[in-house]
């Protein structure tokens, strides 16, 4: 008893500093000349293979000083190796990936060797910033129909790319900045984190981007196209880009009454057979229990990253432990499932442990 009121009170403490740094990182991304801008269109930029001791506190900082934001696709062992740059990234208002653990050619492995390599980066990446990844870039865009079945078990999307700055090729800072002008509203480059070459590019590209009327966004899950920077994963992800920033805007939830946790379930894709929803919980708690009940029907067949019992048409669904501590205010996507019968997003009841 003792304990648990010593730790809810570090615990509310600790929450008014994330607010305080919030509020900072919002005036940031206010302040910025890409936010300051109307936007025509988002374009979603992406950084490879990092973190890199070597640079990816430059990559951050030429980013942040051009006022872009960023999804960068980490590969497992980087984020195990420098778990602070992988938080340095997050708090620089980037978007963290799956990239693999050891960058193989993925279609080359047995689908039990495709699932490590994402489930251990998965856990890597939430270990060291606490974001579970819903997006995977398969190493040289490497990919097949197992592949892209595993990826959807463990809730990915699979982003490839529309324009290929080539700095992998020894591309010039110039070729870069020029490959950038192909991009259109929606699209996504593919550039990486550990040339100086890139790095270097990135004042040019801010200001085409920014001459042109397009702004660097987040990449849906929902489509794998660039769309605007909301901040929140429980909002679907299906709308079309808006042209107003809205990073607190709160998703549509439930608040149990005098709970301090709510959540969302959002069906993120529907094949007829059967359809994956994934589903985010707001803070502050200290681990949750989610409960609902289904309208008709519906079942759950798979799950990840939950623990699920069924009873008639009663669910509920708990933590697995890495990720039962979410900040104040902030909504994380936690886990997902393959349901059956009929598509549904249910009124879900969120209770703190
Ligand atoms: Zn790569």
């Amino acid at each position: 008893m003792h304990g648990n009121r010593r730790r809810r009170s570090a615990i509310a403490v600790f929450t008014a500093v994330i607010a305080t740094l919030g509020a900072a990182l919002a005036f940031t991304f206010s302040s910025s000349p890409s936010h300051a801008q109307n936007c025509n269109g988002y374009v979603g930029l992406t950084f490879d293979d990092g973190p890199n001791p070597s640079t990816t506190a430059s990559l951050l900082n030429a980013l942040q000083s051009s006022g872009l934001r960023a999804t960068v696709f980490n590969t497992g062992q980087n984020v195990a190796s420098n778990p602070g740059l992988a938080q340095s990234q997050l708090d620089a208002g980037m978007w963290i990936a799956n990239h693999s653990w050891s960058h193989p050619d993925m279609t080359q492995l047995s689908r039990q060797e495709m699932a490590q390599e994402i489930a251990d980066t998965q856990q890597a990446i939430e270990q060291a910033t606490g974001v579970t990844p819903d997006l995977f870039r398969p190493p040289y865009g490497s990919t097949n129909a197992t592949l892209r079945d595993v990826e959807s078990q463990y809730g990915l999307t699979e982003v490839l790319w529309d324009v290929d700055s080539e700095d992998w090729n020894g591309a010039s800072t110039q070729q870069i900045v020029q490959a950038a002008r192909q991009l259109q509203a929606g699209d996504v480059i593919l550039m990486h984190d550990n040339y100086q070459s890139t790095i270097d590019a990135i004042p040019q590209i801010a200001s085409d981007l920014q001459s042109r009327g397009l702004c660097s966004g987040r990449i849906s899950p929902a489509t794998g196209r660039a769309v605007a920077p909301d901040d929140d994963p429980g909002q679907p992800t299906t709308q079309a880009p808006t042209d107003t920033q809205s990073p607190t805007e709160p998703p549509p939830t439930t608040e149990p009454p005098g709970g301090d946790c709510s959540a969302v379930i959002e069906v993120v894709n529907d094949w007829g057979s059967g359809w994956q929803a994934n589903v985010s919980v707001t803070g502050p708690t200290d681990g949750w229990t989610l409960s609902w009940n289904w309208p008709g029907s519906q079942g759950i067949s798979s799950s990840w990253n939950a623990q699920i019992s069924e009873s008639g048409s009663s669910v509920t669904a708990s933590d697995v432990g890495w990720n039962g501590g979410i900040a104040s205010g902030q909504t994380q996507q936690v886990f997902g499932f393959i349901g059956s019968g009929p598509a549904t997003e249910p009124t879900v009841t969120c209770n703190s442990n």
